[in-house]
């Protein structure tokens, strides 16, 4: 396979551009240094403005697991109950987090169907101290009720925790206005860096609450992360990976210079030309929507016609230059998957239509 002249089209980690890859081979840095400081105080005022927060921002070294972990372990004791709610692969991995460190209610749906805020409601009213969602369910395609679910969260006064691992730089994400108290991303989706960091959004009322767990992971405890974010030089408890922090910042400016307006709308436009073609070519969409769940607008979903396998259709794209997803576990060979995050263009989309055209016929 020719890496150079290959079509990244999954849904992560993404085409990384020249000027980012540059940026990661400057030379080391002392990490308790002013220079560093100002790296990462420079990215997390970015990041600031795509979670539409100002809550802290942490960058982790380690990917968006990493994150997640982060999210739950540091907020979450043994015998408190979290809601975790399930409608794919990743919810499934929160849920599967939150039983390593407390009580969890499992919330299940069938991956690729919407979140039934009723059931999710009856939970909550059973008490909770958090409550987990994916907000876009990268392994299903679906894009779910952020916005509902924080309200529910704040009326049972339950910590809302949210992986926005492919939504965050991609789509509007509105972390205050939603009320998220921990929000997550992952370098390797829509900001297009490489993979290797996650960065955390933490509200005051996450930090309070945390204080009062006290077996928190050791390694991605969120509250060290506030103790040396907060020093006048800012940094980070344990040494990160610097050369990824240069591509996050080199990144993040990029995301910049674009605003985030025209980048969610491009992102939008490209994804929803993705669903017009395939719809042209007879292929069906995975997930089933309702009022308050949508499509993705970072990857999307669709279903393997009966003729041929999702891993058919992906090793044949592959064959043909184009690098797209097929389907995790369960899905596997249901279904196939076209990522649409970080610096796609028409073209890339276009590319991809036309070489799927030829792998259907
Ligand atoms: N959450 C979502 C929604 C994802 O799509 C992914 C990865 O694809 C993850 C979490 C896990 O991220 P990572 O593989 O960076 O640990």
């Amino acid at each position: 396979m020719d890496l150079e002249d290959t079509l990244l089209m999954m849904p992560g980690p993404v085409t990384v551009t020249p000027r980012v890859l540059r940026a990661m081979s400057k030379p080391m840095i002392n990490h308790r240094s002013a220079e560093f400081a100002g790296i990462y105080t420079d990215c997390r005022e970015i990041l600031s403005s795509i979670f539409q927060t100002k809550n802290d921002i942490f960058v982790l070294s380690g990917s968006g697991t990493a994150g997640m972990e982060a999210a739950v372990g540091s907020s979450v004791g043994s015998g408190d109950k979290v809601v975790a709610i399930e409608n794919g692969k990743f919810g499934e991995r929160f849920k599967d987090i939150a039983a390593i460190y407390g009580e969890v209610v499992p919330v299940v749906f069938e991956w690729g169907q919407p979140v039934n805020l009723e059931v999710v409601k009856e939970k909550l009213e059973e008490g909770a101290k958090a409550i987990t969602l994916v907000h876009n369910e990268t392994s299903a395609g679906i894009l779910n009720p952020a916005a509902e679910i924080g309200k529910l969260a704040k009326k049972h006064d339950a910590l809302f925790i949210m992986d926005g691992v492919t939504s965050l730089g991609g789509d509007d994400v509105k972390v205050d206005e939603w009320g998220v108290d921990i929000a997550v991303v992952g370098s390797q989706k829509c900001l297009a860096a490489p993979p290797g960091l996650s960065v955390v959004s933490v509200s005051e009322k996450a930090f309070e609450v945390m204080k009062d767990v006290t077996k928190r992971p050791y390694y991605n405890d969120l509250l060290a992360y506030k103790k040396s974010g907060d020093k006048p030089k800012a940094e980070t408890p344990y040494t990160p990976a610097i050369p990824l922090f240069y591509a996050l910042q080199e990144a993040l400016h990029i995301v910049k210079e674009e605003g985030m307006e025209a980048r969610i709308k491009r992102h939008r436009v490209l994804s929803e030309a993705i669903r017009a073609a395939v719809a042209e070519l007879n292929i069906e969409m995975f997930p089933q929507l309702n009022e308050y769940s949508h499509y993705s607008n970072t990857v999307s979903a669709m279903k393997a016609p009966t003729d041929v396998t999702g891993e058919d259709i992906k090793s044949d794209m592959k064959a043909r230059g184009v690098i797209i997803a097929g389907g995790q576990e369960r899905l596997k060979n249901k279904i196939f998957r076209i990522g649409c995050m970080g610096n796609v263009t028409g073209r890339d989309v276009l590319s991809t239509i036309q070489q799927l055209e030829i792998v259907l016929n």
